[in-house]
């Protein structure tokens, strides 16, 4: 039985109500969701995109679109953090395994099985794919794994690892310590178990925004992988993979921060909804300026919804297709520019007391900021769509800005 979208938001919103009563302390104190997580597992909410077959719920990528922007309007830094499981978990079951044959068919099927088996049971997965002075450029990594007897030695050092000290597992992206050569330069996933010797987390996360995520620095050494946690059991995944089928690397974080977005729309409603007009008992609903103001912000997150559910949509009907992979860059640069736009015009809407701590405003403004420094960033995105205008191959490695 397919999973139904409407029973699946209501468990959201459930959920959303419950993350929005604890976000402000998580975000003052800059500590990672504990208790948000525990919710997350008793709603089976580790087996999202987890197909059926397995356990899971099986989501779509329109269904996970929904319900990242529903967990998002509760608590940003939970729904960011958690997209990193649904990343790995998404593109993993996207992989369809039911006609692969023969022992490298059994590799594959046996690493889909272990990661979905351990997502069923509570376990969480991060991904640190970031360098310092790389960015989240894979094709420009200085993290290496070298083959060993039985697996991989991986050294190097990530960033922006979020979920840090916390996640279950890390999906590390590395590069073999001497490149094959070839068109494309190999790019493998390693999965880590958090409790290596190998792996020291720099605490340093300290920021203006999403500062629940706790996305550490994290120094790997000598850290043995063994050849059953290489990702899907081959080498070079990675481009290739980001290359065709961006979406969920790039749309799961547009999914999020567009429900930062409904956050603020909805917060500057209902909280203008409450005022009268200065000095008189006529709601400030019924001014005229209120009203238009409303209007400019209602357009924007209008256009911003078209854009982030047609992509979403276009990912169930034409995964990994040109235009679709061009419709998830479009909406992600939309989100990421309008979105801090759309915290502006709320704030200048809603007045001086918005700025207070004790109003979620001033933290929605500062997590939505960050949408447009995560990937695509908004000059990649432009690049991206510009070329795909052109008729060039976005879908070529060689094209794209990873
Ligand atoms: C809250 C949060 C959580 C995150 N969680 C994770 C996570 O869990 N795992 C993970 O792997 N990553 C994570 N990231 C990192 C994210 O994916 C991005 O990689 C990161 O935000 C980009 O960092 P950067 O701006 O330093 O990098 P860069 O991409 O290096 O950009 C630095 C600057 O240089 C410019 N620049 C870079 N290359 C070029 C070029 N070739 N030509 C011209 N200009 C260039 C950029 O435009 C930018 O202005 C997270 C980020 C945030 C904000």
């Amino acid at each position: 039985m397919s999973l139904n979208t409407e029973d699946l938001l209501e468990t959201c919103r459930e959920l959303k109500d419950i993350f929005a009563k604890r976000a402000a302390k998580y975000d003052a104190e800059a500590i990672f969701p504990v208790e948000n997580y525990e919710n997350l597992r008793k709603a089976g909410m580790m087996g999202l995109m987890v197909p059926e077959s397995h356990g899971g719920m099986g989501a779509n990528f329109y269904q996970y679109t929904r319900a990242a922007g529903i967990f998002a309007q509760g608590c940003a830094s939970t729904a960011v953090s958690f997209n990193m499981h649904n990343i790995v978990m998404g593109a993993l079951a996207e992989v369809d395994l039911s006609s692969v044959e023969g022992r490298f068919g059994q590799i594959m099927k046996n690493f889909q099985d272990w990661a979905f088996a351990e997502a069923m049971s509570g376990k969480v997965f991060g991904a640190a794919l970031t360098e310092p002075n790389v960015g989240f450029h894979p094709g420009s990594l200085s993290t290496t794994y070298k083959k060993v007897d039985g697996g991989y030695l991986l050294n190097g050092k990530k960033s922006f690892v979020s979920m840090s000290g916390y996640a279950d597992y890390y999906v590390v992206a590395a590069v073999p310590e001497v490149q094959p050569g070839g068109e494309i330069p190999v790019v493998s996933w390693l999965v880590l178990p958090k409790d290596d010797p190998g792996i020291e987390i720099e605490e340093m996360w300290n920021t203006m925004g999403m500062r629940a995520t706790v996305s550490n620095n994290m120094k790997l050494k000598d850290v043995f992988v063994p050849r059953s946690r290489l990702f899907l059991g081959f080498e070079g995944l990675v481009l290739q993979k980001l290359a065709n089928e961006p979406h969920f690397v790039v749309g799961g974080f547009t999914a999020c921060y567009f429900g930062v977005i409904e956050a603020i729309f909805n917060f500057t409603v209902e909280h203008q909804k409450r005022r009268n007009m200065a000095g008189s008992d006529i709601p400030l609903i019924k001014n005229e300026m209120i009203q238009t103001r409303m209007g400019e912000m209602s357009v924007l997150v209008e256009a911003a919804r078209q854009l982030v559910y047609h992509a979403a949509n276009l990912v169930v009907t034409n995964r990994g297709e040109r235009e679709t992979n061009a419709a998830i860059h479009r909406a992600k640069y939309f989100v990421g520019e309008i979105g801090p736009q759309i915290a502006s015009l709320a704030i200048r809407a809603c007045g001086g007391g918005t700025i207070s701590k004790h109003l979620p405003m001033e933290r929605y403004y500062r997590d939505i900021r960050c949408c447009g420094l995560m990937p695509a960033k908004s000059d990649e995105c432009l690049w991206y769509v510009g070329k795909q205008a052109f008729g060039i191959d976005i879908n070529k490695h060689s094209e794209t800005y990873w």
